[in-house]
């Protein structure tokens, strides 16, 4: 018998064989990708050493939506204040959802990247946005019972074939181990656009436009929601989208998106 038969013979061996293969096979097959997909920064393609990551030039061009921000709306303040501060803006108008927090601010890479997601259907970005998302917000996701996205329209999905918003909270679900819906919402119809509204026309506008069935409800009884959005732009759709959840029993719901149009924008706060 051979020297390699006589070391195949024992089930110990055999296992470290498999494993070394296993190994060997799984760093060939790396570098083979590496090799035909060199990595490169998600957002500029400028070349990085590792991949599914953004180069520093895009990194600083992220504004992270980090503490002191207001307590419900997840809004930066521009100075320090003790924490669970609430906004001005939240204090005149309370919104329905209990919080919101974002990842960045809805400027620069955030945006570019938000872009490249919704209209190029670059979904490798998805990994590092599911990243960002977790940490931002942990104290949300461990709260929530139950992670749904805000739905499109029929006619917006048919046009961008996916809905973003669903891609993230799937995503998010599985990291998480939180159960997901996508089917707890409906549109009701399809609201003319938000731009240049009052906020009391907003309101107006997105008053209604989610039904959730009544088969949904024992879904919804009692639990904690997480929402999950791609942007806050004038908080009118979450809102909206909390009035239906806590229509049909929603003890809580709070919303995490990838970014928040802030002060800056003149829109949120
Ligand atoms: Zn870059």
């Amino acid at each position: 018998m051979s020297a390699y038969l006589r070391l195949l013979s024992s089930k110990r061996n055999q296992k470290l064989v498999h494993k070394k293969l296993h190994k060997l096979t799984k760093e060939t097959s790396k570098s083979l990708i590496d090799y035909l997909f060199p990595p490169v920064c998600l957002n500029c393609l400028t070349p990085l050493e590792v991949p599914h990551k953004v180069c520093p030039d895009c990194w600083q061009n992220i504004e992270f939506l980090v503490a002191p921000l207001c307590e419900i709306k997840g809004t930066p303040f521009p100075f320090d204040l003790e924490p669970g501060t609430i906004s001005a803006a939240a204090i005149k108008n309370p919104p329905e959802y209990d919080k919101a927090r974002g990842v960045a601010a809805y400027e620069g890479t955030m945006k570019d990247l938000i872009h490249k997601l919704k209209y190029n259907d670059r979904h490798e970005l998805l990994n590092l946005l599911i990243t960002w998302m977790k940490f931002s917000g942990k104290e949300l996701i461990q709260q929530s019972d139950l992670i749904v996205p805000i739905p499109l329209y029929k006619s917006r999905l048919w046009e961008r074939r996916f809905n973003q918003s669903a891609l993230l909270a799937k995503r998010l679900s599985e990291q998480t181990k939180t159960p997901y819906d996508c089917s707890i919402f409906h549109r009701k119809k399809k609201t003319r656009s938000q731009v240049g509204l009052t906020s009391k026309e907003r309101y107006q506008n997105l008053k209604n436009a989610f039904i959730i069935e009544e088969t949904k409800r024992n879904k919804l009884e009692g639990k904690s929601i997480l929402v999950i959005d791609d942007v806050i732009t004038t908080g009118a759709t979450i809102n909206s989208a909390a009035i239906a959840l806590k229509k049909s029993g929603a003890r809580s719901v709070n919303i995490l998106s990838l970014a928040i149009v802030t002060d800056s924008h003149n829109k949120f706060m």
